[in-house]
């Protein structure tokens, strides 16, 4: 066989990037896990039907090609967020959503504009596609940085609302402001807006410009099913639809998808939960004088202060270090220098923050 340099056969962008590194999945149930987002509850009983349904007479479905175009689920997500179904794509996890848009609509020219810090994931798939991503801070904290947005030249602005990993939610009227003055595409990223008081999917109709994406995997307690949509004007869905995988969806999770987008009393109670439990700990911060980000998610980003009030990255190095040797698992980005001092918390059962809270103060009187 000839010599082969496989690094000379990888493609130019694929040779410059480093995978992505999703939180991590320790694999025993002994570990108090709230690194990354998921709901701590078990999904609609409807689910469980829904599944032992498609898998009767001995998975003979399973032989079977599920539906391409994954219609029942888009029909049941455009029921639930009440636009027609020719608005909805549904996609393997949000994930493939924000791949799909990526690809779609960008390359060597068309640039991608974001906030930093926005869901890390970003960068990654645009230099997967050879595109630039432009970052662009947030203002005095927190404040969405628009001037600066609308000057970027860029043709698709990602817009994580709620924000990750702060947490922090913007309303109507920044996803109005953004859509009709930004020259390209708005994709909002709603993973987070089940535990927020908005949703930017009542405005496809008016803004042809914008993209709406979902998730069952954070409101719908389903990240371990993969489903994602992007709701938009059909125009935008249709350029969508030419990019994805023919089978983008198998067929449990598109009978996981319906079920679960069908019982819309039980996520409610349940969201309830998870958002009174959220304020509960944003109290128990307060009480302890740490600061944190008010949040609009089921997380929440804090910034622990040491024994003798101060905060910082060996800080919060230290307390993530002290709670995983305790097998509560949080999420930390040491390499994100705007957050570096804090640490993010996935908001679990009470049961499960209560852990949290006692090892929490254990460690700041160490
Ligand atoms: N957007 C944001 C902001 C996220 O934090 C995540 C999960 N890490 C996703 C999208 C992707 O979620 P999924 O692929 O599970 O739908």
């Amino acid at each position: 066989m000839k010599t082969f340099d496989l690094n000379d056969k990888i493609s130019a962008p694929v040779s410059k990037v480093a995978a992505y590194v999703p939180g991590e999945q320790p694999g025993t149930p002994d570990w108090v896990k709230l690194n990354t987002n998921e709901f701590p509850y078990p999904p609609s009983p409807r689910v469980r039907e829904a599944l032992m349904c498609e898998l009767s007479d001995g998975c003979a479905k399973l032989r079977l090609y599920p539906d391409p175009v994954s219609r029942r689920l888009r029909e049941a997500i455009a029921h639930h967020f009440c636009v027609p179904a020719e608005y909805v794509l549904a996609g393997n996890g949000s994930d493939d959503i924000l791949n799909l848009a990526v690809r779609a609509f960008s390359d060597g020219d068309k640039k991608i504009v974001t906030i930093d810090p926005s869901y890390s994931l970003y960068p990654v798939l645009a230099k997967i596609e050879g595109s630039q991503l432009i970052n662009i801070p947030f203002e005095n904290g927190l404040e969405i940085p628009y001037e600066k947005i609308f000057s970027s030249g860029a043709n698709i602005f990602f817009f994580t609302n709620p924000n990750a990993p702060t947490g922090a939610g913007f309303g109507r009227e920044a996803v109005e402001k953004i859509a009709e003055n930004f020259d390209g595409i708005v994709l909002v990223d709603e993973a987070y807006a089940p535990f927020s008081n908005f949703s930017a999917a009542e405005l496809v109709r008016k803004y042809p410009n914008l993209i709406v994406v979902g998730t069952t995997s954070k409101g719908w307690a389903l990240a371990g099913m993969r489903i994602g949509w992007a709701i938009a004007d059909p125009a935008l869905i249709d350029v969508l639809d030419r990019v994805r995988d023919s089978y983008n969806l198998d067929r449990l999770a598109q009978a996981a998808g319906v079920a679960a987008m069908g019982d819309d009393n039980y996520y409610r109670e349940f969201r309830g939960k998870v958002i009174a439990e959220r304020e509960e700990t944003q109290k128990f911060f307060d009480s302890i004088g740490w600061d944190y980000v008010k949040s609009s998610s089921n997380f929440i980003l804090f910034t622990p202060k040491d024994k003798s009030g101060k905060s910082s990255p060996a800080a919060a190095a230290s307390l993530f270090d002290f709670l995983r040797e305790k097998k509560i698992l949080l999420r930390y980005f040491p390499k994100e220098k705007s957050v570096s001092s804090s640490i993010r918390l996935t908001v679990g059962t009470p049961e499960q923050m209560k852990a949290f809270k006692d090892a929490a103060l254990e460690w700041s009187k160490k």
